[in-house]
């Protein structure tokens, strides 16, 4: 199995090192100009965290995953470890975050903490065992093992253009890759980037500002814990490793500026600058070094890929399942991502995607043709207009003629073949006054759109569209990507309110598969109608596929 990967923060690094100790060969793509959220998390896995003192969900499960996972990986880095266990007390922010914990959470967290006291016998917060990853060198180290073994390439993939589908695999044609299946891994990028398969993920990015501090005096202390959480907006100190003098604090947190999409995103502020800066000075305190801090050696911001859901996204494509997305891990990317990148490959495997053989294409395709006629039944209202857009062997129009009133039936098709075979089924079965074009449909579309046209926009109850070569013809002539998105376009001009569209695209034949990713991506792309995609069920790469589209009623053309 080869398994193409693009991305590598900690979603990516975690799928890359899952498939390679299940024996893959993995091709691990990074864009060294884009920013990410892992080059800026502080790598924290806490029982309790949050104002409302939450745990993780299947915390003691995911955290024993993670323990392992990232030894086997310090193992065959041959590197220190990278995974360790730090104790941080947390302190509470006041009486009432003090009440609200002891009476809200204590019981269910007690094995997890142990409650500090003031003399006076009052609980002024918790010490926990909490774990740090070194995401530093975790990401470093894991690139050049895989650079080392000519796996790694560092490369900004423009994901619309770049990432090609075909009937047994994925190719990156413009870098002259291929694999069995390809992983998108882009964080909180991926939602600012043209991405087909997966637009507008992750939909609740957050941006969050760290710095980097250099303490005084570290030799005078007494403390008991490496680490401290809570005070201010339950910001945390942690040291860094392999340094005896700097923490990280962090972090702050909103939703302004988290548009990763233009060069040279930095997304640091004076104002989170002062907070952090401030923050670190009472965390000392409140660990017993008065000395304070003595300089800021980085300030960085990164975004946080997170979902509305508050969910994982780890999942293949619905419809092209050798494409897939390890993206929304929110606050806990260190702690989900092993669990997440082993489940999605096991996942993968249980799907046993296979290809796809001529019978089960041709069943298939009936279905579906006999699906888009019955949407269409029900769609279309006297008066309506209607168009079979690629005429082919006359099916889609005679069935349009036969149900509808046939002098209100346009038929189109390129080849004079097509009209020829549409033009005798039709007389075969008695019918007159359909209108057969023999035009390219792109050209022709826009033609009956136009005002100076045929000025027909808005008067189209239903349109038609069996993508491919003409059954029976010549193989060669098929429908191509620019022009059936350029005529599926105008045809969403030419339905009224309510009126639909049916697109079956066919993804068996040499070219197919990109058309049917043009259509699939123009469908995200447009706001005029809601749009449905029906498969065929089989888990097959090359099935076909069913588009419709209905037409919205509040927005115009
Ligand atoms: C301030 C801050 C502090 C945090 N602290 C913690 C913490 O203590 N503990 C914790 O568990 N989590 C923490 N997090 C959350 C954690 O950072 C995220 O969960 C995690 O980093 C997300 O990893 P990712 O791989 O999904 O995304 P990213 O780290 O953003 O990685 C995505 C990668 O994809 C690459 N990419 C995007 N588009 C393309 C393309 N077209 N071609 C090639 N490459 C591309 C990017 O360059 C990037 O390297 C923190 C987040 C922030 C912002």
């Amino acid at each position: 199995m080869r398994t193409l990967i693009v991305g590598q923060g900690l979603a990516g690094s975690a799928l890359a090192w899952a498939c390679h100790w299940q024996g893959d060969q993995v091709c691990l793509i990074g864009s060294p100009g884009r920013p990410a959220a892992s080059q800026v998390a502080a790598g924290l896995v806490m029982p309790v965290s949050g104002q409302k003192f939450t745990t993780p969900d299947r915390w003691q499960e995911r955290l024993t995953q993670a323990q392992r996972f990232y030894e086997r990986a310090a193992q065959e880095l041959k590197t220190d470890r990278l995974f360790s266990e730090i104790k941080i007390l947390r302190r509470f922010q006041g009486d009432a975050e003090r009440r609200w914990f002891l009476h809200q959470r204590y019981e269910s967290v007690r094995d997890a903490v142990q409650l500090q006291y003031e003399p006076d016998g009052r609980e002024t917060g918790f010490v926990m065992s909490a774990w740090k990853l070194n995401v530093a060198a975790y990401l470093e180290q894991t690139r050049q093992f895989f650079q080392n073994r000519g796996q790694f390439l560092a490369a900004d993939l423009e994901i619309a253009a770049d990432v090609v589908p075909g009937p047994d695999g994925v190719s990156v044609p413009r870098f002259g890759l291929s694999g069995d299946r390809l992983y998108l891994c882009l964080g909180a990028s991926g939602c600012v980037q043209a991405n087909p398969w997966y637009s507008g993920v992750p939909d609740h990015p957050l941006r969050g500002e760290v710095l980097e501090v250099v303490v005084n005096d570290l030799r005078d202390s007494s403390a008991c814990v490496s680490g401290w959480a809570g005070v201010v907006d339950q910001h945390w100190l942690v040291p860094v490793e392999g340094t005896g003098d700097r923490f990280l604090v962090g972090a702050t947190y909103d939703r302004e500026r988290v548009n990763l999409g233009y060069e040279g995103w930095d997304g640091t502020t004076e104002a989170g600058l002062r907070e952090l800066r401030a923050s670190a000075e009472r965390l000392l305190l409140m660990g017993g070094w008065a000395g304070g801090v003595q300089a800021v050696a980085s300030h960085r911001a990164g975004v946080r890929a997170g979902t509305r859901r508050r969910q994982v996204l780890a999942e293949h494509h619905r419809i092209y399942k050798r494409i897939g997305i390890l993206n929304g891990l929110g606050s806990h990317g260190t702690l989900a991502a092993p669990a997440a990148a082993v489940d999605l490959l096991q996942r993968f495997a249980a799907d046993r995607v296979t290809g796809m053989s001529t019978e089960q294409s041709g069943r298939r395709r009936s279905d579906l043709t006999e699906k888009a006629q019955t949407i269409v039944r029900r769609a279309v209202k006297a008066g309506d207009w209607l168009l079979d857009a690629t005429a082919g062997n006359g099916q889609d129009t005679l069935f349009l003629a036969k149900t509808f009133a046939a002098e209100r039936v346009l038929a189109v098709d390129v080849q004079p073949a097509a009209i020829e075979k549409t033009a005798a089924l039709l007389a075969q079965h008695g019918i007159t006054g359909v209108g057969l074009v023999r035009a390219d449909h792109a050209t022709e579309l826009e033609r009956l759109v136009r005002p100076e046209g045929l000025g027909r926009a808005g008067q189209f109850g239903a349109v038609m569209f069996n993508l491919g070569y003409l059954p029976g013809g010549n193989h060669s002539l098929v429908t191509r990507a620019d022009t059936t998105v350029r005529a599926i376009s105008s045809a969403r001009l030419l339905l009224r309110e309510g009126g639909v569209m049916t697109v079956l695209c066919y993804r068996g034949h040499a070219g197919g598969m990109e058309e049917y990713a043009a259509v699939l991506l123009d469908s995200q792309q447009q706001q005029q109608c809601q749009v449905d995609v029906i498969e065929t069920g089989t888990g097959n790469a090359t099935a076909p596929v069913l588009f419709v589209y209905r037409k919205r009623s509040t927005v115009g053309g």
